[in-house]
């Protein structure tokens, strides 16, 4: 049997891309379109297209942080350290527990306000940088303490990655999060359905095809090389890559002879990774920690969100005194308080300020910190990874496709689009909702909208109904 080391030399993938450190500023993410024709796949034109460019974003500058190899908890706990008492820091990238997630922000958002409220007089002034949930939560319950506080926003809304949008659009669409991983130990579940929001659980068995459109059982070869990799790599003096557990292990060590499907024992492991690991994290195995990344399969209790995650917003934001399309581009500090610089010249004082933007956003030095920020900071701000899922959005008139399944994957190449989720068992209605991850959300993101239109409809080739022969 032919056996090959399969994470060498494969044409698809594992090049080390420095993810959103290093693309270039562009406008934020496009809104809905009516796409022009340029369709050169089977699938039909779409009504209505919804991408997202996280990547070139300028206030996140990637999708949500991951374990970079090398990086540690205690990144995020340095992270969010206070400096000096005046200058505090909240967002997803603290969040020790549930970094990454919704969750995790909003529960770093409480945190830092906890923390300001020790140290803070009654009549203080507080700013907080940036408008996502960890900014929000934080004002929220800094107001509902009684402090005199101002959120400074970038955007021309709140949310942050949070963007649900409504158009004309059959129900919300979301081009940030969508699920609720682990609902029945998460608050959201019971929150957004108490504000109406429906959340659906999620099939956690995607239904799996071939290039070619043959629906095939997923096999457990690639989540038990991914496994095994993590075990052995747990057990290492140092921390190194998924990719290098993977191939030192000896469990990327897999047969490349096609079975009676036409799929090889390596195909699974590469499913695996596009799927599971590139999805969940933004990045590529090369980049990803093998020490602190976790389980990433799909767990009975996920449920998707469907009316508006953003609502949570709306609703924490109610009163609060906003400060929209600003940008801030320095923070100076000092024993008397701080002083933010807006995009516009002006100037804002205030006794202290919480810093909820993107890790992207730090790590781009977006924001000048006067004086600079303590080492501990830094280090943490270079060692964790910021990663890149992108979204496609679609609405057909009619569904192409004759599968129920909610969830689709493919197998059997590296697919620029490895999870689609299909909104109609959700919604009755024919929207399908794509992911791409990592160095290929990289390399799409630099595609005009018609060129990834394209890409996106040419991945969905193997979901087109096999037309009836009697027809
Ligand atoms: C595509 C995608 C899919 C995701 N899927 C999920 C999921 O299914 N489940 C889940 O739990 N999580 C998911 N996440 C992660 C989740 O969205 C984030 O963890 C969370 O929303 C982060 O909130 P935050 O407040 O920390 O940051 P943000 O929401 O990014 O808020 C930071 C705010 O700071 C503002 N800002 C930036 N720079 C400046 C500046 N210089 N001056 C002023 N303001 C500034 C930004 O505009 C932004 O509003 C996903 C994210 C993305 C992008």
């Amino acid at each position: 049997m032919k056996r090959r080391t399969f994470l060498l030399g494969t044409a698809s993938g594992f090049s080390v891309l420095a993810l959103a450190a290093c693309v270039a500023p562009a406008p934020v993410p496009t809104p809905s379109v009516v796409p022009t024709p340029v369709n050169p796949s089977l699938v039909p034109q779409p009504l209505a297209v919804s991408r997202t460019n996280w990547s070139t974003d300028p206030f996140s500058r990637g999708s949500f942080s991951y374990a970079a190899v090398n990086s540690t908890p205690e990144h995020r706990a340095a992270l969010r350290g206070a400096v000096g008492a005046r200058v505090f820091f909240a967002g997803e990238a603290t969040a020790v527990d549930a970094p990454g997630t919704v969750d995790g922000a909003r529960t770093s958002g409480q945190f830092a306000a906890s923390r300001v409220k020790d140290v803070a007089g009654p009549d203080e002034r507080i700013t907080v940088v940036g408008a996502g949930i960890a900014g929000i939560a934080a004002a929220r319950q800094l107001v509902d303490a009684g402090f005199n506080v101002v959120v400074i926003e970038a955007r021309d809304r709140i949310g942050g990655r949070i963007d649900t949008v409504r158009g004309d659009w059959p129900f919300p669409i979301e081009r940030g999060p969508s699920f609720v991983r682990g609902a029945s130990e998460s608050f959201l579940d019971d929150e957004l359905t108490a504000l109406g929001v429906s959340l659906i659980p999620v099939v956690p068995a995607p239904e799996v095809r071939t290039r070619a459109g043959a629906v095939v059982d997923a096999s457990p070869l690639g989540a038990q090389a991914v496994a095994g990799a993590l075990r052995w790599a747990a057990e290492q003096q140092s921390d190194v890559s998924v990719e290098r557990a993977l191939i030192d292990s000896g469990e990327a060590d897999l047969s490349t002879t096609p079975n009676a499907d036409g799929l090889s024992d390596a195909d699974w492991l590469e499913y695996e990774i596009a799927t599971k690991l590139k999805v969940e994290t933004g990045a590529t195995p090369s980049l990803q920690s093998a020490w602190y990344t976790g389980d990433l399969a799909w767990a009975e209790d996920d449920k998707i969100v469907v009316g508006g995650y953003a609502t949570l917003l709306t609703h924490d934001a109610d009163g609060l005194d906003l400060l929209l399309s600003n940008v801030v581009n320095r923070i100076a500090h000092d024993d008397d308080g701080v002083s933010l610089r807006l995009g516009t010249g002006e100037s804002v004082s205030a006794d202290r300020v919480i810093v909820t933007v993107p890790l992207g956003v730090l790590q781009d030095a977006a924001i000048e910190f006067s004086p600079a920020l303590p080492f501990a900071h830094r280090a943490a701000i270079a060692a964790l990874g910021m990663g890149v899922v992108d979204k496609v959005w679609l609405r057909f008139d009619t569904p192409f496709w004759d599968t129920e399944a909610q969830l689709w994957t493919v197998v059997g190449d590296d697919p620029d689009f490895p999870l689609w989720v299909n909104m109609m068992p959700l919604t009755g209605e024919p929207v399908l909702m794509g992911m791409v991850a990592a160095e290929n959300a990289t390399r799409l993101s630099a595609l005009d909208d018609d060129a990834f239109l394209a890409a996106a409809l040419t991945a969905l080739e193997p979901f087109l109904a096999v037309p009836d022969a009697a027809e």
